[in-house]
């Protein structure tokens, strides 16, 4: 019997667009304790998203309702809040890219002062695009991703990381793209595919999608990654991606089958939480 923590290191929460509070409570119910809880972008706060103003809302917002989440439920969330490649990727079409690169480094400035005052825990998710688009586009959204990259190595600050489905020579790449700019041991890799070994040896942290087959994948490698659902809570879209009990579940089920050993555990939902953000569980 499990009676440590057990963390979902990347889930959205929407209080309006979806069930909010309530996911986080299906969570805490299956025996989920922590949560990453990645902002969504300022378009499902029902803002513009085309001003910097308009992302400095809806990162107080996340950090608003994040303290409620903790407040309310038996789950603790973390904020953790960034700029979507989408985001930039949409606002470059409406204002032009050199407008849209104006605000990501405006964004960024306002991001580092969060951290600082340690309002949120990590920047996320920043990156580039997961689907095809310009060379332009490709090219400015690589140099916001390595300026991020850089200021997540000068303040020592978790990233969160959003891009193409990776595998193991874009670990090389991004590998490459840390050694000139940024700092391995604060980057993690959302939604990476089972290769925590890959990852390991790039120093990037690898957050991986907790399907039965990934786990089951990673596990027989090393027990050196992160869980998560990346649940988007939107009921518009319901069975899009893995709920919100998947990660608690999933755990307890491969401690009981012996899958995990309490090691295992202990060290993919506690001290790698506790070594990239500082979070504390002892
Ligand atoms: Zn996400």
């Amino acid at each position: 019997m499990w009676r440590g923590h057990i963390t979902d290191n990347h889930m959205h929460l929407d209080p309006i667009n979806g069930l909010g509070v309530d996911a986080a409570k299906q969570f805490a119910k299956a025996g989920g304790t922590h949560i990453i809880m990645v902002g969504k972008t300022a378009r499902d706060w029902g803002l513009d998203g085309l001003r910097t103003e308009d992302f400095i809302d809806s990162y107080q917002r996340t950090i608003d309702f994040a303290e409620k989440v903790s407040r309310e439920t038996d789950a603790e969330a973390f904020p953790v809040v960034g700029f979507h490649p989408s985001e930039f990727i949409g606002m470059s079409s409406v204002l032009g890219i050199e407008s849209a690169c104006r605000i990501a480094q405006d964004v960024a400035e306002v991001l580092e002062g969060l951290y600082l005052e340690r309002k949120i825990y990590g920047i996320g998710e920043v990156g580039r695009p997961h689907y095809a688009v310009s060379e332009e586009l490709w090219e400015r959204s690589n140099v916001i991703m390595e300026d991020f990259l850089s200021l997540s190595a000068r303040i020592g600050c978790p990233l969160q990381l959003h891009t193409e489905h990776f595998d193991k020579g874009k670990y090389d790449e991004l590998s490459g793209m840390i050694k000139r700019c940024g700092n391995p041991k604060k980057v993690i890799k959302h939604f990476s595919p089972p290769m925590p070994l890959t990852a390991e040896r790039s120093g990037v942290y690898p957050s991986i999608v907790s399907s039965k087959d990934s786990i089951l994948t990673s596990i027989s490698e090393s027990s050196r990654f992160l869980m998560e659902t990346d649940y988007i809570d939107d009921s518009s879209r319901p069975g899009a991606v893995l709920g919100p009990k998947t990660v608690p579940k999933r755990t307890l089920d491969f401690l009981e089958k012996g899958i995990f050993t309490e090691d295992d555990v202990a060290r993919i939902h506690e001290d790698l939480v506790e070594e990239i953000y500082g979070i504390e569980f002892h």
